[in-house]
């Protein structure tokens, strides 16, 4: 059986599980991807490359250099972007494409929840409700929306240290990497006096447990929804993408 060449868009839980599970098999050559914004990232089992390419034309011709039998986008939820490019360059290039992308989180009836689609909007929720002491947790690089903000105490959650980190009035900085627990996250909220918390829609389970932490609490929750995607056929989870493969590719 002629070997297969699948590549993998990378940079999520997802697609380091996925990437496991497909490297190592004798009929696949598995390349990942990845954009390249982290020093020293911790490298996906197979083959990775790192860096952008160069725009739809330039994944396209990617597509065709290397021979690529089938595309699956595993990026970010909010890597708001690279789901266009490959919707695109796959059409080009005539490569099946699957999207990997876990749920998104729903909100239930004793949740408070404001939907926000930008950050522009959540400083004008945030300024609105009043609160005084607000978990943000919407990742390092988009902290800076937030620091214009007068009157609010922050507490920064990030994975790792802000460069640059932007001039917050009144701020704490907690460097953690989740997965955290519900005892975890309502020793944080109690142990902080948090009255709200600003994230982004990334479902999962690994920072699932604050938005229960915050429901117990009635504690309002400013939720970015995520951007909106290409129609492309979706797994929800990493065996489901192998089930894909497999029918895409007969490996
Ligand atoms: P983006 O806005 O969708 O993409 C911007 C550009 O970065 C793309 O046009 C592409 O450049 C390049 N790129 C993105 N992902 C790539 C990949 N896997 N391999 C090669 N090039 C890639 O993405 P982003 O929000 O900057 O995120 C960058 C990476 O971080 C993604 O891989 C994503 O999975 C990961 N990540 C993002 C978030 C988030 O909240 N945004 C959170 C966790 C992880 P070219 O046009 O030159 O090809």
């Amino acid at each position: 059986m002629k070997r297969k060449t699948v590549l993998l868009l990378g940079g999520t839980t997802e697609a380091y599980d996925l990437a496991e599970r497909l490297a190592g098999r004798d009929h696949i050559r598995l390349i990942s991807s990845l954009a390249g914004r982290t020093e020293n990232p911790r490298l996906p089992a197979g083959e990775t490359r790192i860096g952008g390419f160069g725009g739809v034309d330039g994944l396209a011709g990617y597509l065709r250099d290397e021979g690529i039998d089938a595309v699956i986008d595993a990026t970010h939820p909010f890597a708001a972007t690279m789901g266009w490019h490959a919707a695109a360059a796959c059409v080009q290039a005539a490569v099946p494409l699957l999207r990997l992308e876990r749920p998104a989180w729903s909100v239930g009836p004793d949740d408070h929840w404001v939907l926000v689609d930008d950050w522009d909007q959540a400083v004008t929720q945030l300024r609105q409700l009043g609160r005084r002491r607000v978990l943000l947790a919407v990742g390092r690089q988009d902290l800076a929306p937030f620091s214009a903000i007068d009157g609010i105490w922050f507490l920064l959650r990030a994975v790792t240290r802000p460069e640059p980190l932007p001039a917050f009035a009144a701020y704490e900085l907690l460097l953690e990497r989740g997965p955290f627990d519900l005892a975890h996250e309502r020793a944080l909220l109690a142990g902080r006096r948090i009255d709200a918390i600003v994230c982004k829609n990334s479902g999962g389970d690994a920072t699932a447990a604050k938005l229960e932490a915050a429901r117990e609490l009635g504690m309002p929750v400013i939720m970015r929804r995520r951007p909106e995607r290409p129609g492309v056929e979706t797994a929800a989870d990493p065996s489901a993408a192998v089930d894909w493969l497999r029918a895409q590719v007969r490996f």
